[in-house]
C-alpha cells in the first residue's frame, strides 16, 4: 500500500511540475496555456498507473503499439475519444485499433492512409489523422520528407473518410538543445506553409511535437500537443 501511495503522489507531483513548465514556456512566447495539450504516452505503463495520471487531470493518452493498446483498453478510465495512436502503424494492425482511437498521428504512406480510410468507412465515421514528417530526412526514420509534403497532402485530400488535422514529428535523437530548437522551428514553418495552401479537405490545426526532454522548446515553436512518457511515469524499465 505504501508503495502505491508514493507512486501516486510522485505522478501527481511530476504532472504539477510539467504543467508549470508548460505554462512558463507559453508565457515566454505569448501563447495561451489552453492552446497546448499534454498527452500522457503510456507505452510499458500498466493501465492502473495510467489511471493515476487521469485522476490528476490527464485527458489524452498516446499509444505506440496496437497490441498493447488492445490489451490495456478495457482497463483505462478514458475511452476512444481521448486516445490517440502515435506509434509506427503497420497496415495489417489498423483493424485492431480503428474503433479505439480518435486520431492517428503517424500516417506516412498512401497505403496506410487507404487502409485507414477503408476501415473508417466501414465503421461509418471519418478518422482524424496527422502526417508524420521526417524533418531531417533521416533514412532510419519513418515520415514524409518536407519537399514531398504538399503532394502527399493533396493525395490525402481525396479520401472521404480521413480528416487531415496537421503534422507530427520526432526530432533526431542526437540533437543538442540549439539543434532541436532549430528543428522544431523548421517543422513549424512547414506547418504554416502547408496550412496557408488550403488544400481541399485539409484543416491544419494540430502540430504534435515535443517529448519529455524537449517539450518546452517544442511549445516555444508552435506545438499544440506535447507527448510525454517518462517525465510523467518515470524511466521505462
Ligand atoms: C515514447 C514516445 C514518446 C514519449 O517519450 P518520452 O521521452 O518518454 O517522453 C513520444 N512520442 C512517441 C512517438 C513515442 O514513441
Amino acid at each position: 500500500m505504501m508503495e502505491n501511495t508514493s507512486d501516486r503522489s510522485l505522478i501527481f507531483e511530476r504532472l504539477d511540475r510539467i504543467r508549470d513548465s508548460m505554462a512558463e514556456a507559453c508565457l515566454q512566447c505569448g501563447r495561451r496555456p489552453e492552446d497546448v495539450t499534454l498527452m500522457a504516452v503510456t507505452k510499458t505503463v500498466p493501465a492502473e498507473r495510467v489511471n493515476l495520471a487521469i485522476d490528476w487531470g490527464i485527458r489524452l493518452l498516446g499509444e505506440n503499439r496496437a497490441q498493447e493498446l488492445c490489451a490495456k483498453y478495457d482497463g483505462y478510465q478514458l475511452k476512444r475519444e481521448n486516445i490517440h495512436f502515435i506509434g509506427h502503424l503497420q497496415t495489417n494492425k489498423v483493424k485492431s485499433i480503428i474503433d479505439k482511437v480518435d486520431m492517428i498521428h503517424s500516417v506516412d504512406s498512401l497505403k496506410l492512409a487507404a487502409e485507414i480510410d477503408k476501415l473508417s468507412a466501414a465503421h461509418g465515421r471519418a478518422m482524424k489523422i496527422l502526417v508524420e514528417v521526417n524533418g531531417e530526412k533521416q533514412e532510419s526514420k519513418s515520415g514524409v520528407y518536407p519537399e514531398d509534403l504538399p503532394g502527399f497532402l493533396d493525395e490525402l485530400g481525396q479520401f472521404s473518410h480521413l480528416q487531415v488535422c496537421g503534422l507530427m514529428t520526432i526530432p533526431p535523437v542526437a540533437q543538442n538543445e540549439a539543434e532541436k530548437e532549430k528543428f522544431f522551428s523548421k517543422v513549424f514553418q512547414l506547418f504554416i506553409d502547408n496550412k496557408a495552401k488550403k488544400t481541399d479537405n485539409i484543416n491544419m490545426s494540430v502540430l504534435s511535437m515535443g517529448m519529455s526532454g524537449d517539450y518546452e522548446a517544442a511549445i516555444r515553436n508552435g506545438s499544440t500537443i506535447v507527448r510525454l512518457g517518462s517525465a510523467i511515469f518515470g524511466p521505462r524499465l
